[in-house]
């Protein structure tokens, strides 16, 4: 789980929701903005929405391979997705910085799920309950890792030897272990069976690319079919999985060899 660079939205896709998020903020008092929110957000994220249909192509660029789900890497995006659930942060229910375009799966196991941290060690679920008051979220640290603002790979790491599951890196009873525990859970992110299966693919289909890549390039085929080649590497998608093949090359045998071939493929970022 990587950091989604942002990609700037076009001006008046950008004026488009400050107005909308303004109409939110006027209104007098927190349970109505978040009524507000729930009600107007599925009303404008449409297709006949000139600014949603703007907010979908800039999401669309920033995800990688073919439009695949910011979260999990595999699955189409399709679903305009709010880090804070527009349930509880109805200041953030059109702000550009909180979505991101997931898939159903993604979107749907998150919910309106969220729990942050708050100093020295509570973990508090702010997830309001149906028939609970509707009251602002105790503040604090969202255990959530928000990719829009934050590098998952800080946190966690994806086995490359063998699991292909990814495992918190941070001590054992610290924060920033719980904050990587809590995402991998939530987005079910190690339990889907097809997401374990796609990244050791991937694996393999990168190991082989630059193996073939380095095969060339010793052979002195030219810069246009290298970069051909190069480009075919990009279109693939599961970052995570090239990022962590640069980070953790050190460490395994046949990554480093492969790298030792080839050392500026460690420049090289999948878009
Ligand atoms: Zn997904």
């Amino acid at each position: 789980m990587i950091r989604h660079p942002d990609t700037p939205l076009a001006p008046a896709a950008r004026a488009g929701l400050q107005s909308f998020q303004s109409e939110i903020d006027g209104l007098p008092d927190y349970a109505a903005r978040v009524d507000a929110a729930k009600e107007r957000f599925p009303k404008r994220n449409t297709a006949s929405n000139a600014t949603f249909r703007e907010v979908r192509k800039t999401l669309a660029r920033m995800c990688s391979g073919a439009r695949r789900c910011m979260y999990c890497e595999d699955s189409v995006a399709d679903e305009v997705e709010h880090v804070r659930p527009k349930d509880l942060y109805p200041e953030a229910v059109f702000v550009w910085g909180n979505f991101l375009y997931a898939c159903g799966p993604c979107n749907g196991g998150k919910r309106n799920k969220f729990v942050v941290l708050v100093p020295p060690a509570n973990v508090i679920d702010v997830t309001r309950q149906q028939g609970s008051p509707v009251v602002p979220p105790v503040a604090g640290t969202p255990m959530f890792i928000d990719p829009r603002t934050e590098d998952g790979l800080l946190y966690m790491q994806l086995d490359l030897t063998g699991t292909f599951r990814f495992v918190p890196t941070s001590a054992l009873n610290t924060g920033d272990y719980a904050r990587a525990e809590h995402t991998i859970r939530i987005l079910k992110l190690n339990d889907r069976d097809y997401l374990v299966a796609a990244r050791k693919e991937a694996y393999g289909s990168y190991v082989a690319r630059l193996d073939q890549y380095a095969t060339w390039s010793e052979a002195g085929k030219t810069p246009v079919q290298l970069t051909r080649l190069r480009n075919s590497l990009f279109r693939m998608g599961h970052p995570t999985v090239w990022a962590e093949m640069k980070r953790q090359h050190r460490r395994l045998k046949q990554l480093r060899s492969l790298f030792e071939r080839i050392p500026e493929a460690l420049t090289w970022r999948v878009p």
